[in-house]
């Protein structure tokens, strides 16, 4: 059957400006890393792109390796793009990376001009796209000078393949410095992807203050801890979850402890109170910080994303509950 977007995606979701860029995000993003891969559904994979966007989801996070096997996330993503949400291309705002380990050899991994270059053409033909909105530094590559890395981005905006850049895992002193030589370049930073969630709060040492600061946006990854910050790892690993996966080394019974999940049981609580699923809550709680744009959910069901997005039903925190969570969480 042919897709028709739902007509009312717009009404029930406010946009939230990027920094002091003029483009908007959506307060939830869907992220390809896991379930979009060769190894899993093309049906489901369909379904989660189609349900995220009728529910007003505009942004679509990529990288070169998500899959697996590295790459068949862009594929699945193109194969989607080339026929269902093909009419919609421009209501999208999809953005890939490089950085980390793509292919072997020299050139496969790292901030070199060589490297990110060559990986966004892949990128381009696996997702059969015309350009990028966003392309990233996925990681800041310790061996290679960072002017070399911005100017690799600055040159992957100025040739069209694509609009803004970002950079992702950055510290806040790199973070500094990328912002200086891209606005020299004329090619200002848009956008900073990193880690956020009640149970991993670096960024607030720093980060914060450096975004705010330059008025650049962030869109933050991993928001429930990857499925921790759920009921769902309450009574256990249920079979299906990300945990009980043999071939996940992010997420594992070792990361599990008991003392993670006291804390997950007494954050469920105030959840309840506040008439929320602890993954709706986890959401308003990232999206609660100031220096925060977007946050990446990451999904391997539509109902998952159906519950992620009533979280914008209620967003505020009363004074009390910020601290009762501060209590638990730190
Ligand atoms: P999350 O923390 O959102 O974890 C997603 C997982 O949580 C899902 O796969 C699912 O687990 C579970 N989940 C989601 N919604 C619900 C719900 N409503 N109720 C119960 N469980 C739920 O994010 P990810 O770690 O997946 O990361 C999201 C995205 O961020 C990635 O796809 C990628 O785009 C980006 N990212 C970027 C990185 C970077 O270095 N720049 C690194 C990592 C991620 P289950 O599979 O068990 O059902």
């Amino acid at each position: 059957p042919l897709y028709v977007a739902n007509p009312t995606r717009y009404e029930n979701i406010s946009y939230r400006r990027c920094g002091k860029s003029g483009l908007r995000l959506p307060p939830l993003s869907l992220g390809l890393w896991q379930n979009f891969g060769a190894v899993d559904s093309l049906q489901n994979a369909t379904n989660m792109l189609h349900k995220a966007f009728d529910l007003g989801i505009t942004h679509f996070d990529l990288a070169n390796n998500y899959g697996p096997p590295f790459g068949s996330a862009e594929s699945t993503f193109g194969q989607v793009m080339a026929t269902s949400l093909k009419p919609y291309r421009d209501e999208l705002l999809i953005s890939s990376k490089a950085g980390y380990d793509m292919w072997a050899g020299p050139y496969g991994i790292g901030g070199s001009r060589k490297y990110l270059v060559s990986s966004c053409d892949q990128s381009l033909k696996r997702t059969g796209l015309e350009y990028f909105d966003i392309f990233y530094s996925h990681c800041m590559d310790p061996e290679t000078p960072i002017e070399e890395t911005m100017q690799a981005l600055d040159y992957i905006v100025r040739s069209g393949r694509a609009l803004y850049v970002g950079i992702s895992n950055y510290s806040p002193e790199q973070t500094s410095k990328a912002i200086a030589i891209l606005k020299d370049l004329g090619t200002p930073l848009l956008i900073h992807q990193p880690r956020y969630n009640m149970f991993d709060r670096w960024i607030e040492d720093g980060l914060c203050d450096v975004l705010l600061k330059e008025g650049v946006g962030s869109v933050v990854f991993s928001p429930l801890a990857q499925g921790f910050l759920t009921d769902k790892y309450l009574g256990g690993i249920p079979q299906g979850s990300r945990a009980s996966r043999s071939e996940q080394i992010y997420l594992n019974a070792e990361h599990l402890t008991q003392d993670k999940i006291a804390k997950v049981q007494k954050l469920n609580e105030i959840a309840k109170l506040r008439g929320q699923s602890l993954a709706q809550m986890a959401l308003a709680w990232v999206l609660n910080n100031p220096a925060v744009t977007s946050s990446i959910i990451g999904a391997s069901k539509v109902s998952q994303i159906e519950d992620c997005v009533k979280a914008l039903d209620n967003l505020e925190f009363s004074q009390d509950e910020l601290s009762q969570i501060r209590k638990i969480i730190e």
